[in-house]
């Protein structure tokens, strides 16, 4: 079995409800959408073949215990799935992050799945699989990125139809970085008393978004 991957490093957790733990970064290469904010277009294409063991073994040497599988879209392979239970079954806690576009159903019970819902400022809105919000289970997240206060409207508006902060441990609203003010974002959310969790990506602010880190 092998899967095509851009990278794989340890660093802190950038965000989720696990921010700031050491972690190590599968990155799958590949993604069927293009959201006009995307900030990993380099995972797109490229990126190198690897086996499931040498991903393994990658993942020990680099000694975390936290392990989170992104992208790209990472459930664009299919052996993300066999990738995502071995994981698991070797001890590790596993997180996918995943844009909402690809069905979840074939996940790992014991992940911690980070679905985004994108928001129509990503330009991919229409791609949003909404049958995966019944899949959701109590230990999974939902991440809502925002470029606007329309977008944040909407955001407000699915979280309230499909009462997603009763489905997951977090629902995650971040700004789109350069584009709305997160000072805005997070004045939104205290007016109007929201049930979300505000995130700012904790890479970016340590390390300005360097490959790598
Ligand atoms: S789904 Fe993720 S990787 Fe794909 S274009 Fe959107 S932000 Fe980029």
């Amino acid at each position: 079995m092998e899967l095509r991957l851009t990278e794989i490093f340890h660093s802190l957790q950038g965000e989720s409800r696990t921010v700031g733990r050491p972690t190590v970064f599968v990155r799958l290469t590949g993604c069927p959408q293009r959201c006009v904010w995307c900030d990993t277009e380099y995972a797109f294409s490229g990126g190198e073949k690897w086996s499931l063991a040498a991903i393994l073994e990658e993942v020990a040497a680099l000694g975390a215990q936290y392990v989170t599988v992104t992208g790209g879209e990472p459930l664009a392979q299919p052996s993300c799935l066999p990738l995502l239970k071995t994981l698991c079954d070797e001890g590790y806690q596993v997180s996918l992050e995943t844009g909402g576009a690809m069905d979840i159903a074939g996940v790992d019970e014991r992940v911690s799945v980070v679905m985004d819902l994108k928001a129509p400022g990503s330009g991919e809105q229409h791609n949003n699989r909404l049958s995966n919000i019944a899949l959701l289970k109590a230990h999974h997240q939902v991440k809502f990125v925002l470029a606007d206060r329309k977008d944040y409207d909407w955001a407000r508006f699915m979280l309230d139809q499909y009462q997603l902060h009763q489905r997951v441990s977090d629902v995650l609203f971040s700004p789109v970085q350069g584009t709305l003010a997160p000072g805005d974002l997070a004045n939104w959310i205290v007016e109007d008393r929201l049930p979300v969790r505000f995130q700012l990506q904790l890479h970016k602010l340590l390390w300005n978004d360097a490959r790598g880190r």
